[in-house]
C-alpha cells in the first residue's frame, strides 16, 4: 500500500492510503527519501492557486525529492534496484516542437510534476517514475542534497540563460531557497562580483555564509532609490539580476537596478501581474527573461554537489518526519525559527 497527503482544497491536505499502481517498462519504482517544501507548494496549500493556474483538487504534494529504486521496469537498463537517485519531476513527450527543439521544459503538454503536482506528487511513500527522469546519485551525495537538486537546477537554468560566465557582475533579489541556490550556480559559474538582497536581515547571514560579496538589506518603497543604493554597494550595476522573490518592488528595483544591455531573470513566480518600469527596460536594451523550471541541469547540479564545487546543506534548516507534513508546511509558511528549506524524511 502506499501512504500520501492529498489536496482537496484550501488548507485540506488528507492523508490517504491507495495501491501501489502497475510500473510501465520505461518505470521505476521509487521508495521516496527526503522531499523539499517548495513556495509553490505554499501557494497551493494556503493560496489554492499558483501564477495562473487555479488549483483543481485532488493535487499531490512535493516535487523537490529523492529516492531509492526498489523495482524496475522490462525495459529500463540505466537503474538497478537499490540505486539513490534524485528524480526530475518531468514527463514531456518527447514529439512536439518543443521537445523537438531542444525545449522539453515548455513541451505542450505541459505535463510536470510540480506546476501543479499530479495525484499522487512526490511526497509519498512510494512514486513510480520513468527511468530516464531519474538521476543516479553518486556515493558522496546525500539523499537530503538530492532532493535539493530540483531547485538547484532552476538556479542552474536562470543563470545558463543569463549566459552567467567568468568576472559576471550578479545581483540576487531575495535570500529565500532560490536566491541562495542562485547564488551558488551563479558562483560556480564564475561570477566574481554577487549582490544579495533580501528584506530580512538573518537571511543576508545566510547569504554571506554561503559566499555573497555583498548583501543589502532591501525595504526601501522607492525602486529608483535601492537601485541607486545596489550600484553605490556594487560599485557597479550588475549585468544580470536574477529576481527570486516575485514582490512587484523588488521586480521594479530589479530593472532599475541592472546595467544597460543587461539581463532580469524572472526566477521567482509573481502570483499577480505586476506594474513594471518596462520603457525604462526597453530604451536600454535590458532583457527580461522567463524562467521556467530546467533544462538539462540535473547532472550539472549534481556534479557540482559531488564534486564539492557548491555547498547546498546550509540551506537545509528544518526536518520533519512524514507524518509531521502539516507541521512542516506551517513552519515554512511562517517562516517559523528563520526556517529557509523544511526537509521532510518518507523513510
Ligand atoms: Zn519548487
Ligand atoms: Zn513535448
Amino acid at each position: 500500500m502506499n501512504r500520501y497527503p492529498v489536496l482537496h482544497g484550501v488548507n485540506d491536505l488528507r492523508m490517504e492510503s491507495h495501491p501501489i499502481p502497475a510500473l510501465g517498462p520505461n518505470e521505476v519504482l521509487l521508495r521516496m527519501s527526503k522531499v523539499g517544501l517548495c513556495g509553490s507548494d505554499l501557494s497551493l496549500m494556503y493560496k489554492g492557486k499558483l501564477g495562473d493556474y487555479v488549483m483543481v483538487p485532488p493535487l499531490g504534494v512535493g516535487h523537490e525529492a529523492s529516492g531509492v529504486v526498489t523495482k524496475c521496469g522490462s525495459a529500463v537498463t540505466t537503474l538497478k534496484p537499490g540505486d539513490r537517485v534524485a528524480v526530475e519531476p518531468g514527463d514531456p513527450c518527447g514529439k512536439c516542437e518543443f521537445c523537438r527543439s531542444g525545449h522539453y521544459n515548455n513541451c505542450v503538454t505541459a505535463s510536470f510534476h510540480a506546476s501543479p503536482v499530479p495525484n499522487p506528487g512526490c511526497l509519498a511513500l512510494y512514486f513510480v517514475h520513468r527511468a530516464d527522469f531519474c538521476f543516479k546519485l553518486p556515493d558522496n551525495v546525500t539523499q537530503e542534497e538530492g532532493a535539493l537538486i530540483e531547485p538547484f537546477a532552476v538556479a542552474i537554468h536562470a543563470c545558463r540563460r543569463a549566459r552567467v560566465t567568468a568576472g559576471t557582475t550578479v545581483l540576487v533579489c531575495g535570500a529565500g531557497p532560490l536566491g541562495l541556490l542562485s547564488l551558488l550556480a551563479a558562483k560556480a559559474m564564475g561570477a566574481t562580483s554577487i549582490l544579495v538582497t533580501d528584506v530580512r536581515p538573518e537571511r543576508l547571514e545566510t547569504a554571506r555564509k554561503m559566499g555573497a560579496n555583498y548583501t543589502m538589506l532591501a525595504g526601501g518603497a522607492d525602486p529608483q532609490k535601492e537601485a541607486k543604493r545596489i550600484e553605490e554597494v556594487m560599485g557597479c550595476m550588475p549585468e544580470v539580476t536574477l529576481e527570486c522573490t516575485g514582490v512587484e518592488v523588488a521586480f521594479q528595483t530589479a530593472i532599475y537596478a541592472t546595467r544597460s544591455c543587461g539581463a532580469v531573470l524572472m526566477v521567482g513566480l509573481p502570483s499577480v501581474d505586476l506594474k513594471l518600469p518596462i520603457v525604462h527596460a526597453g530604451l536600454r536594451e535590458v532583457d527580461i527573461l522567463g524562467v521556467f523550471r530546467y533544462l538539462n541541469c540535473y547532472p550539472i547540479a549534481i556534479d557540482l554537489i559531488s564534486k564539492g564545487v557548491v555547498d547546498v546543506k546550509p540551506l537545509i534548516t528544518h526536518r520533519f518526519k512524514f507524518d509531521e507534513f502539516q507541521k512542516a508546511f506551517e513552519f515554512f509558511r511562517n517562516g517559523t525559527d528563520g526556517a529557509i528549506k523544511c526537509m521532510i524524511s518518507c523513510d
